[in-house]
């Protein structure tokens, strides 16, 4: 057995807002770059990308699929929306599942005009849930607490969206605005496995695998995946790596026009218009979170470390201070580190500290910030993102912790009163 790193939440260019540079070869490209492993395949119900994704991937006979130059692997993936407006991620064992899919949803979506990579299934979750396990698959929320499209928006509880199929959901994807931490305040989410996916719509690696799951198979494929998704006592999701929730742009419950932040008694109070602009107030994640949480901070035994981080390149522009990520010196110190240890995600996660000083002592100071935990965020909401303080030691830390609190910049967390650290 081998740990693989997997981004299963792609688009494709058939989806709206997606860069018509998401291709495979690109995609794969990238990916090794980055450091990933195994990818998702995207928009597999779409006909034009299905035919782009058949002609550049190639499937060997035990289930595994890669790409022609087998730089990475792929796994048979999509997102579908059905009637109540959720989200659903869907995992395939091979092309033929995903023809027979299509067939068996026929007359209920629109699969092969543009901006349909994510078809929309005039289906409730529990006949997609039972269509998508008759054809072989697997299927879970999407981005489950976004305020937008997500089973949480719409319902108290995943089960019960579910409803005669509940029983057969094993696994959530955390999205970017919630981390295992904030996950598992709410109990039913306690008996799921966490998926974190980047659900990128560009296939560069400031946006690919900016979230991804560390997961233990034999060899990177369907069945491999279903096992350790539903098998959860084996253990063999063991690290989850993605973005701080408080960095999400809905995270507090503000106003979507001045960004004026309101306690969730406030809002309801203010009947969810902002006395300042008279714009809208949105309920934040946080909010959403501790209306469903039962107050405990538990996980459950088979739950790995989340590490909070953001793409290299950002981490970069941060520690040069340098204006734009796209600019010449970030692009290519970014070089110089992919070059050093092999991928991306090797220096941020896995590489020894020494090494990293090597090639640049400032980067490799917060590069460590992050392994440690060592990042406070002025929290996101509104639609406006958060922004993080990164501290250079334990004592910078918890020093800008108090005085970030005395200024009220950031709150107090609602379970056991202290701001939100490393999981
Ligand atoms: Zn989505
Ligand atoms: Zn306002």
């Amino acid at each position: 057995m081998s740990e693989f790193n997997c981004d299963l939440h792609f688009h494709g260019p058939y989806s709206s807002g997606v860069s018509k540079h998401m291709l495979v070869p690109v995609i794969a490209e990238q990916s090794k770059l980055k450091g990933l492993d195994v990818c998702g395949t995207a928009d597999l119900l779409q006909g034009t990308w299905f035919k782009h994704l058949k002609e550049n991937i190639l499937e060997k006979d035990n289930g595994v699929f890669q790409d022609k130059k087998e730089q990475v692997y792929f796994i048979p993936q999509v997102e579908v929306q059905c009637n109540k407006r959720i989200h659903h991620l869907v995992f395939l064992p091979d092309f033929a599942a995903a023809e027979n899919l299509k067939e068996s949803l026929k007359g209920k979506a629109v699969f092969d005009s543009w901006g349909c990579g994510r078809p929309v299934i005039r289906l409730g979750p529990e006949e997609i849930a039972e269509k998508v396990i008759d054809a072989g698959g697997i299927i879970g929320p999407a981005h489950a607490f976004t305020p937008y499209f997500s089973v949480y928006a719409f319902f108290d509880s995943v089960r019960k969206a579910y409803g005669s199929m509940g029983e057969k959901i094993h696994f959530l994807e955390l999205g970017l605005s919630a981390d295992t931490h904030y996950a598992d305040m709410i109990a039913e989410n306690r008996e799921y496995q966490f998926l974190t996916c980047s659900d990128s719509h560009s296939p560069w690696p400031y946006r690919i695998g900016r979230e991804f799951t560390r997961i233990e198979m034999k060899q990177p494929s369907f069945k491999e995946l279903k096992k350790a998704l539903e098998q959860k006592e084996e253990k063999r999701v063991t690290l989850n790596v993605g973005l701080d929730p408080r960095e999400g742009k809905y995270h507090m419950t503000a106003c979507n026009a001045c960004y004026s932040r309101f306690s969730l008694e406030q809002a309801r109070n203010l009947n969810w218009r902002c006395p300042k602009c008279r714009g809208s107030i949105k309920r934040g994640v946080r909010d959403r979170i501790e209306m469903l949480s039962d107050g405990k901070e538990e996980h459950p035994d088979f739950r790995p470390p989340y590490m909070h981080s953001v793409p290299l390149a950002e981490i970069i522009q941060i520690a040069l201070d340098v204006q734009s990520i796209n600019a010449t010196t970030v692009q290519s110190m970014w070089q110089d580190f992919v070059e050093r240890f092999g991928t991306e995600i090797n220096a941020l996660v896995d590489a020894p500290l020494e090494e990293l000083r090597e090639v640049n002592p400032r980067v490799e100071q917060k590069i460590n910030a992050f392994r440690q935990g060592w990042v406070h965020y002025i929290p996101g909401g509104g639609g406006n993102y958060g922004k993080p303080v990164i501290c250079n030691s334990k004592e910078e830390f918890e020093r800008k912790g108090r005085e970030l609190l005395r200024e009220e910049r950031v709150g107090k967390d609602f379970a056991g009163q202290k701001t939100l650290g490393q999981f």
